[in-house]
């Protein structure tokens, strides 16, 4: 398969021609969320930005193994190696068993990015399922000399590594400018380096959630998963590895650490980082306090908000920032993304209803060629949109007479529509939705109101008979001096 595709390689910082691993096939392996609390719009962004990408590579006809794990255990306060798990301070504020809250925001996860209809993937595995192969990891860097055992605790030597490899190859970081950027170690201080990074971490008798291991009663360090779970479903080597762009001088750059001792291999070829979501230019993020949550922005009841906008207005005012450029959420470009979604959808419906004539008039053709060679440009997802928007143009001088199109390039037309909208930007209609809700309201005050008249004729059998049979359906109905009130 021949594709013209280009990806920005964090590792290298520049776009490389994308060439997988295994000729038609793409691994992906994306760090997922951290399920102790409510993912807020800045997550959202990232995993909306990798939705696109997926659906990309599977129109260019790659069969993706999509990986995207749910950590569960691990991730400690302030992203540290001691003190409280994320999970188990949680568990203890509401007075739950951790994996209760684990559950809670996994369900709640899930929920949201169904909403911003964003494609499953393949395998969502957790970490508290691989405990025995994040075990085995330690155990091999032990073997390779790459890690030291401190009463319990493993760590990464990270001096060691950069002997034979360079440590910070994500950022471009030499050994001596990291070792600069970081506090000198305190006098308690059980590690040998101030860069080494806990590979598993001795449980103390009160920790709620711990394994036993050759070294102990434990938990891994939160960057362990990610090379035990991409290693195990995807292999040693993957094509591609992403995130959001905060996890690529820590995280990822112990887990390029961890799998390259492990298996003396690096484990992806593509590194993709996605950009920010800011807040009056402040990242989103739940320590700064600016995390909008998306309930807020579909009811519009964060303050900062002037009014509730719907989950595709949201998704396609994402969808219109290009995935490695900051996105500043403010009610002004919300308000503009919300008009550009309309117009678009309108075009879209206008376009389904388009008749043909014998030959074109102008030209639509080349529609499919410049959409796809934004998206094979590292996925330049708001070029992509801005050529739509040129062919609604063509479409409403069609619509309204002026202009013909032919057979052939109408259904051309309505293809590629299908295809960038739908399935790849991944937007959908909500007018049908509300539409439908709309009827639906009217329907029941339809009845209300044969019940009314019937009451006024003294029909007593028909309006109870409505009363008795709605309330049996779970609505409530209460009569008013003006009529009636209803809910379900
Ligand atoms: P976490 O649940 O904190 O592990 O984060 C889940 C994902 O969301 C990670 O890939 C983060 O990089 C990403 N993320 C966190 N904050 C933001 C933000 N403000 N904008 C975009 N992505 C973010
Ligand atoms: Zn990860």
């Amino acid at each position: 398969m021949e594709h013209n595709l280009y990806i920005y390689n964090t590792l290298r910082r520049k776009k490389e021609l994308f060439v997988p691993i295994h000729e038609d096939k793409v691994g992906m392996y994306v760090c997922g969320p951290t399920v102790y609390s409510d993912v807020h719009l800045g997550n959202c962004r990232t995993f909306i930005s990798f939705d696109l990408i997926y659906r990309y590579l599977i129109y260019l006809g790659y069969k993706v193994r999509y990986v995207r794990n749910i950590t569960d255990a691990g991730h400690l306060e302030g992203d540290r190696d001691e003190g409280d798990d994320k999970f188990a301070k949680k568990a203890k504020l509401e007075q739950v068993e951790p994996m209760e809250i684990v559950q809670k925001y996994t369900n709640g996860f899930h929920e949201i990015l169904n909403i911003f209809n964003t494609l499953p993937p393949n395998i969502e595995p957790t970490a508290t399922g691989h405990i025995s192969e994040q075990i085995e990891i330690v155990k091999k860097i032990l073997e390779t000399g790459f890690a030291y055992e401190k009463s319990g605790t493993i760590y990464f030597d990270v001096e060691k590594y950069s002997k034979d490899f360079q440590y910070g190859i994500l950022t471009n970081r030499k050994l001596e400018d990291l070792l600069e950027g970081t506090r000198e170690l305190g006098g308690q201080d059980e590690k040998k380096g101030r860069l080494d990074f806990a590979l598993w971490i001795k449980a103390k008798p009160e920790t709620l959630m711990q394994w036993p291991s050759p070294w102990g009663w434990g938990f891994p360090g939160w960057h362990l998963e990610c090379s035990a779970m991409s290693s195990k479903y995807l292999g040693n080597t993957f094509d591609i590895h992403g995130g959001g762009m905060d996890l690529q001088a820590t995280h990822h750059t112990n887990e390029i650490a961890q799998s390259q001792a492990c298996f003396h291999t690096a484990p992806a070829n593509y590194w993709m980082h996605t950009n920010m979501l800011t807040v009056n230019g402040v990242r989103m993020s739940k320590s700064a306090g600016n995390g909008f949550l998306p309930k807020e922005l579909f009811t519009g009841s964060h303050p900062l908000l002037d009014k509730g906008y719907s989950p595709m207005t949201v998704r396609f005012f994402m969808a219109q920032s290009h995935y490695r450029s900051t996105l500043d959420f403010s009610n002004e470009a919300l308000q503009a993304s919300e008009k550009g979604y309309s117009r678009l959808m309108e075009g879209y419906d206008r376009l389904k209803k388009l008749s043909f004539s014998d030959t074109s008039s102008i030209e639509t053709a080349g529609l499919r060629a410049k959409c796809e060679e934004a998206m094979n440009d590292d996925f330049n997802s708001p070029i992509a949109i801005s050529h739509l928007f040129d062919a609604l143009r063509a479409i409403n001088l069609i619509h309204d007479g002026k202009e013909t199109i032919s057979a052939t390039d109408l259904k051309e037309l309505k293809d590629v529509f299908k295809l960038f909208i739908e399935d790849v930007l991944g937007l959908k209609s909500e007018t049908e939705t509300s539409a439908g809700n709309e009827a639906y309201k009217k329907a029941i005050e339809l009845l209300l109101n044969m019940r009314l008249e019937a009451k006024r004729n003294k029909d007593w059998a028909t309006s109870d008979k409505i009363r008795n049979e709605l309330t049996a359906l779970g609505f409530e109905i209460k009569d008013t001096k003006d009529g009636f009130e209803w809910k379900i």
